[in-house]
């Protein structure tokens, strides 16, 4: 008798058990990346990449500071890369000798690629090297973009940069009556924080500063100190408009962070399938596919 309800009990477990699994199986079916691919949002999703790296949001990027955490949102995929590559330590480098520091800590390796020097966080680099190879196996090749500029810059590039928008952008609105003269002297003689800090005030009326004044100049070229070419982790490829590259780019862990930037891309070591649960968002732009943190922010001229 006992031994009759030992079996009956293993028999009913095994049902149990059968049953389960039979319903895992289903769910896997329906839909094989369920529990592992949820989307996060990207703030939860940095806050575990920065614990890995022991900081947090605090520090490379203080709430207090409106304009760093606005950056952080347009620019801030890269610090959700892989392992293999090192994010800066601050949304904004705010001088030369700290990005210095920064490059050299990090290290970085030189290659020649079609004419020029191409300087980049080594993983970054190999894995440039790597999709060129393969656009090449297809007749196809993938070039720097402006020359050296299209990989490492300094501070003092992502300064002249920035005026290269921000000065012509000045002109215009002046002439448009948009702006005074007083208001354009003071605005150039501004700290660069605060210059920033007023050019995306002035932005939320229309005035913008990106090369054809449609949008922010956060979508033209990056705020001083916080470019990612500065983190090594961006390269600007003259061929962006060929789809089969976009794929190629891709699949060596290479994608577009930055809206509408066309031929920036930024190296994040991570399988495209994955960016969800790392808290990028994918918008798709022109018909290109950007992947942007997960955040619910306005994209000034560019959502409407
Ligand atoms: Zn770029």
């Amino acid at each position: 008798m006992k031994t009759g309800i030992a079996y009956f009990t293993s028999f009913i477990v095994i049902l149990i058990m059968s049953t389960q699994q039979m319903t895992a199986n289903t769910l896997r079916d329906f839909d094989p990346t369920a529990s592992t691919r949820e989307p996060a949002p990207f703030y939860e999703a940095l806050a575990k990449a920065l614990k890995k790296r022991k900081t947090k949001v605090e520090n490379i990027c203080p709430s207090s500071d409106p304009v760093a955490r606005r950056i952080l949102e347009e620019y801030g995929a890269i610090f959700l890369a892989d392992k293999k590559v090192v994010p800066p330590p601050v949304c904004v480098f705010t001088n030369e000798a700290q990005v210095t520091r920064f490059q050299e800590q990090a290290g970085y390796e030189s290659e020649f690629m079609s004419y020029d020097h191409v300087e980049l966080q080594p993983a970054a680099l190999k894995q440039l090297l790597k999709a060129r190879e393969e656009a090449q196996k297809e007749g196809l090749d993938i070039t720097p973009r402006d020359g050296a500029e299209a990989a490492r810059r300094n501070y003092e590039d992502s300064v002249r940069l920035w005026n290269s928008r921000f000065e012509p952008a000045l002109e215009y609105w002046l002439g448009q009556g948009r702006l005074t003269a007083e208001q354009v002297e003071r605005l150039k003689a501004l700290p660069l924080s605060q210059q920033i800090a007023e050019v995306l005030e002035l932005e939320k009326s229309g005035i913008y500063f990106s090369k054809d004044l449609s949008k922010s100049i956060l979508y033209s070229i990056a705020a001083p100190g916080t470019s990612q070419h500065i983190a090594m982790l961006a390269f600007d490829v003259n061929e962006f408009d060929n789809p089969r590259i976009r794929e190629i780019m891709a699949k060596h862990g290479w994608f577009q962070t930055v809206l509408s930037d066309l031929p920036h891309f930024t190296f994040l070591g991570l399988k495209e399938k994955d960016l969800p649960k790392h808290g990028l968002r994918s918008v798709e732009v022109n018909g290109q596919v950007f992947w942007i943190p997960n955040v619910p922010s306005p994209h000034p001229g560019i959502d409407k």
